[in-house]
């Protein structure tokens, strides 16, 4: 069975198509600055990588584009195929705890927490409804970045404010990356060979989560209402004193906006670098000697230990950190410098084994207390699980 998986952006759509339930990746590829000038979308087929300059005025035509290259390069000969479409939605709210078959009322609540996600839910909704109008035969399925974390417990998702902020305005910790966090934990049970496991997954990318699971079920997560809590991230601060934001506006005229940019958009690595939210940027400013670099990436990794300690008393122990995403996969010295700090724990870093990008891999001794793994995510692959399922 055919079944299509889409992350929908603000500007972009990103996809694959899987033969299920044998998980083979048919092909990929992603639409980028739709609805702007230069658009242009890259298909991946065959180990062969694309790109095609195309006016893409709005998701719906990139929709329809993208089944034209199906068709092109037959791996679908009808439409009638494709027998389900997952599509990635943000913001699940309190409402979602697992992914669902799409219908009027699925879309509605999809917009009513849209205000949790201003730019992602109704970029979801635009891609659903291309998908029923281009797809019309295909069931469609939401799968929640939030939904895996609805498991947590209410004083984890509870902030201490006014209990009422949290059932009058849905003031609460949400979480994000719960496909990833899901994908990633399954995996490193499969690995273990057990469920009844103490896992705490590292989803470091240019955003950054982490979170505690207990028996396959998330205990806790570090991003929060929104997906700026927690860890630093490229370009986002995470954890600050809340305060730091009424200060800004009473003391140097700034607006909410303003704040809400800087915190978005101009922190994190790229903040107190000032010069890249990019890791690789970081490690080579650290090759040269540059202090702001170092600062940065001392202060990313003390984050990611800090909760790592947190999580590691609140499960009780641990029995494996995982990494994944763009910096757990790939920054060697990112993941070295977080095992390293973890020393007191009786966690044994493997050097050579820790030398590798994007691969599997166990990466501490035998004799580490907590074992650490490389396990590369699949959010794409998720859906496409949770689409054959409810299928
Ligand atoms: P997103 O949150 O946008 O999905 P990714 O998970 O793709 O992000 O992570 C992208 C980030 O991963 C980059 O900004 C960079 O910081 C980091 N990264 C990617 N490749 C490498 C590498 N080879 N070495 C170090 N860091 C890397």
């Amino acid at each position: 069975m055919k079944i299509l998986s889409v992350n929908a952006g603000s500007s972009s759509l990103k996809f694959q198509m899987y033969e299920m339930p044998e998980e083979k990746k048919l092909i990929s590829g992603v639409f980028e600055r739709i609805g702007m000038d230069n658009s242009f979308y890259t298909i991946k087929f065959n180990g062969e990588k694309i790109q095609k300059e195309k006016d893409l005025k709005n998701h719906k035509e990139a929709f329809s584009i993208l089944i034209d290259e199906l068709k092109e390069y037959k791996v679908v000969e009808d439409l009638s195929e494709i027998k389900g479409v997952g599509h990635r939605v943000v913001q699940g709210g309190d409402y979602f705890d697992k992914s669902v078959v799409i219908d009027k009322e699925v879309k509605e609540k999809i917009k009513e927490f849209s205000c949790l996600a201003p730019l992602h839910n109704p970029a979801a909704l635009i891609g659903i409804e291309a998908s029923e109008t281009v797809i019309p035969g295909a069931v469609n399925v939401a799968v929640f970045d939030t939904a895996f974390h609805q498991t947590m417990p209410i004083e984890n998702y509870l902030y201490a404010l006014p209990y009422e902020w949290a059932s009058k305005y849905k003031i609460r910790r949400y979480g994000a990356h719960g496909t990833s966090h899901k994908y990633v934990s399954a995996r490193m049970n499969e690995i273990l060979g057990r469920t009844n496991t103490k896992l705490i997954t590292c989803h470091i990318g240019n955003g950054a989560s982490i979170s505690a699971i207990k028996d396959g079920k998330c205990i806790n997560t570090s991003m929060g209402l929104t997906p700026n809590a927690g860890l630093i991230m490229g370009t986002r601060c995470g954890d600050i004193d809340a305060t730091i934001v009424t200060y800004m506006i009473k003391n140097y005229n700034m607006t909410a906006e303003e704040i809400e940019n800087v915190m978005n958009k101009e922190s994190g690595y790229l903040g107190i670098s000032e010069l890249s939210s990019d890791s690789r940027d970081i490690e080579d400013g650290i090759a040269k000697g540059n202090d702001k670099c170092i600062l940065a990436q001392k202060m990313y990794v003390k984050r990611v230990v800090d909760y790592i300690a947190k999580y590691y008393v609140e499960l009780g122990g641990c029995d494996a950190i995982v990494f994944t995403a763009g910096l757990g996969e790939n920054s060697i010295s990112t993941r070295r410098e977080i095992l390293d700090s973890l020393e007191v724990l009786g966690v044994k870093i493997d050097e050579k084994a820790n030398n590798v990008r994007g691969e599997e891999k166990l990466i501490t001794l035998p004799s580490s207390k907590i074992a650490a793994y490389i396990i590369p995510t699949d959010e794409e692959l998720m859906i496409s699980r949770d689409t054959y399922n409810l299928i």
